[in-house]
């Protein structure tokens, strides 16, 4: 059969590329070796762990209630209604998926597919006994995502040794959890498991928790994480695990010297690994670097004129978002329009307690770069809305150009920091400037405030903080 557009993957990245192409006019395949549509995001990622942060945040704050003289008895949890509700949410958005497909006439074809020439796919039957087929096209959207990082080491045989995959599964809640790597997972999947009742350790092979994230956002994080989690080991690395039947046993290395220490289950959350290789990617005119990411131009062509690639297969930030932004692009493309994916703000959110959310510039960033920006950070113990939700933990910043008083990066970490941080999104895209920022008018009492009150703080202007007239007023 030949096609003129085939979309390989039917995650946030390929579904929206095939769901636009559609209501552009373009006759669309896509191909998916899952029996639903939505990838990783949908079925084992972004959706399921969101569901379960949900429970976990609802069990917190029936404890926190104590402070404010409300007592709930500690709640209960029945594991397996749990899993069916969190089943029930995926189950609904896939079927929805499904249904959008189907109205836009989008063809569906279920397989594994292997590129086998440049305009050439070889399909693999999903089910036993199912015929292959081949398919031609004029054009290809990659869209194959990435898979869980794997240690070869830490293969040991034993299903108390789970990817993310495995964690989000809830087959019980464990009496004790290692997470290896303090990144995005390990944080929001050990925060999961310690809401629920397990006592939850994690190690990081740096210096730090979330090393991409800036120091300052991350310490409230860690502070609270410190009093949640039993343990957090920085510096330290697992050398070996071994399978002690009803425990894992772990041994450590770290500034303290060799441990030992054993438990119920241990999830490894070291990073994702995009899918590039075992499609035939040789038989095609693609470039692939050193880290197995697709390359890619702006406009998400790769080297083969046939094939364009999108979404966590073709780097980072591996993020759902973006690659449902590039699955645009690359439609817009084909379909003869200038479209580039050249964005200022990709926002990135990780979903703890409490939130840690960035976009632009981040002060990392500025560390390699040396550029001048001036930073104005807003605590939110100046804040009446944080005050009257009892976290006064969290910080607002906004990194702003001295010269032209352009918002150049917007950094959150607080309750709620994953929405707020859309407006910083916008006034980067919008280049507004902090003065744009501080005149329009924010809805009080709101978190949403302290975006404005940061900008004002730039100007040495915030109602609520006090500075010397020396050093305010620009
Ligand atoms: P994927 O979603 O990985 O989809 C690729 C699809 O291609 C899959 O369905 C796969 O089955 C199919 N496929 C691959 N190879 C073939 C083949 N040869 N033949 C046929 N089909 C094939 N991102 C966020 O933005 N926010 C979050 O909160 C968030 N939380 C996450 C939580 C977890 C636990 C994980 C693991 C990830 C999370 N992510 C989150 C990341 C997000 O899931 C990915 O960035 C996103 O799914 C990437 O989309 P994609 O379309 O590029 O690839
Ligand atoms: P990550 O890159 O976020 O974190 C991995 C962590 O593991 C790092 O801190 C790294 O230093 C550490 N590490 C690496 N090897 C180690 C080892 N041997 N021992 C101990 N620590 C080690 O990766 P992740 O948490 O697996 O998540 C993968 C990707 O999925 C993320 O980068 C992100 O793109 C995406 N994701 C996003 C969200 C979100 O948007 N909220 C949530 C989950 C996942």
């Amino acid at each position: 059969m030949h096609v003129p557009l085939v979309v390989l993957g039917g995650g946030p990245g390929g579904y929206a590329a095939a769901f636009l192409a559609a209501d552009l006019g373009m006759a669309v395949t896509l191909v998916e070796r899952d029996e639903r549509l939505g990838g990783t995001c949908l079925l084992r990622g972004c959706i399921p762990s969101k569901a379960l942060l949900h429970v976990g945040r609802v069990l917190a704050e029936t404890r926190e209630m104590e402070e404010w003289g409300v007592h709930f008895p500690r709640p209960t949890v029945n594991v397996d209604a749990l899993r069916a509700r969190k089943d029930k949410v995926i189950s609904t958005l896939t079927g929805g998926l499904g249904q959008l497909a189907r109205r836009r006439n989008v063809t569906i074809v279920r397989g594994n597919a292997r590129f086998t020439s440049p305009n050439t796919l070889e399909i693999a039957a999903a089910t036993a006994g199912g015929a292959s087929q081949t398919l031609t096209f004029d054009h290809c959207i990659l869209a194959s995502g990435s898979r869980p990082a794997r240690i070869p080491a830490f293969d040991i045989g034993s299903p108390r040794v789970m990817d993310s995959t495995g964690a989000l599964e809830l087959a019980d809640i464990p009496e004790s959890l290692l997470v290896v790597g303090g990144g995005y997972i390990g944080l929001e999947m050990g925060t999961v498991y310690a809401e629920l009742g397990t006592r939850v350790s994690v190690v990081e092979l740096t210096d730090t928790l979330l090393p991409g994230a800036d120091r300052d956002l991350v310490k409230p994080l860690q502070q609270r994480l410190e009093k949640l989690f039993e343990k957090i080991h920085l510096r330290t690395k697992v050398v070996k695990l071994e399978d002690a039947g009803d425990s894992v046993r772990v041994h450590f290395d770290g500034p303290d010297g060799p441990s030992v220490r054993e438990f119920s289950r241990v999830l490894v959350a070291v990073g994702r690994r995009p899918n590039s290789d075992g499609i035939g990617l040789e038989s095609t005119g693609v470039n692939v670097n050193a880290k197995g990411f697709v390359e890619v131009d702006d406009q998400q062509r790769t080297a083969d004129p046939h094939i364009l690639a999108i979404g966590d297969v073709c780097g980072e930030p591996m993020l759902a978002h973006r690659a449902s932004h590039q699955g645009k692009v690359a439609v817009e493309v084909l379909h003869g329009e200038p479209a580039v994916f050249a964005p200022r703000a990709i926002p990135a959110v990780v979903f703890t307690d409490p939130e840690i959310a960035w976009a632009g510039l981040t002060e990392n960033e500025l560390a390699v770069s040396g550029r001048v920006v001036e930073i104005s950070r807003y605590p939110w113990a100046a804040s009446g809305r944080a005050h009257a939700l009892g976290r006064t933990d969290g910080m607002t910043k906004v990194l702003v150009d001295p010269e032209t008083d352009t918002v150049l990066g917007v950094g959150i970490v607080g309750p709620g920091a994953g929405e707020l941080i859309a407006e910083g999104v916008l006034a980067i895209e919008m280049g507004c400037s902090a003065r744009d920022l501080m005149e329009s008018i924010h809805p009080h009492p709101t978190l949403s405030e302290t975006v404005a009150f940061s900008a004002e703080n730039y100007f040495g202007l915030a109602t609520e903080i006090y500075r010397p007239r020396a050093e305010a007023a620009k």
